[in-house]
């Protein structure tokens, strides 16, 4: 079991900011931007191209969630980035498909 599954069971303590019937936001715990959210689908795959090829409605889910929260907490007008991570390469370290929301700053090129 992942340690987002035991957050969507409230076995492990989150900062929860976000949910809805299929999704669940919170604050990351390792905060790499002055705002650091993490959005799940409550139903698990492990990466993008699993959720993709294996639950695409998942993805407007996902994204319309992004948009109700962002809109609601005033980050469209600030601007923000949202980020998955598929693979020990690209830095995923949780294997439950995830996507982060980063804003509140002037954020930095991205890359290596
Ligand atoms: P990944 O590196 O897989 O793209 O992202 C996983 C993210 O989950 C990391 O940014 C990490 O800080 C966050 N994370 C890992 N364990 C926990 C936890 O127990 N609670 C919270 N809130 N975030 C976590």
């Amino acid at each position: 079991m992942s340690i987002f599954q035991k957050i969507i069971d409230r076995e492990i303590p989150a900062t929860i900011v976000f949910e809805n019937e299929n999704i669940l936001a919170f604050e990351d715990i390792n905060a790499q931007a002055a705002i650091h959210i993490i959005f799940i689908h409550k139903k698990q795959t492990k990466n993008i191209n699993e959720l993709s090829s294996e639950h695409p409605e998942q993805l407007s889910q996902v994204f319309s969630a992004i948009s109700e929260y962002t809109r609601s907490e005033g980050l469209e007008k600030k601007g923000f980035r949202v980020v998955t991570n598929l693979g020990e390469n690209a830095g995923q370290t949780v294997f439950h498909t995830h996507f982060h929301l980063l804003s509140g700053e002037r954020l930095g090129r991205f890359g290596s």
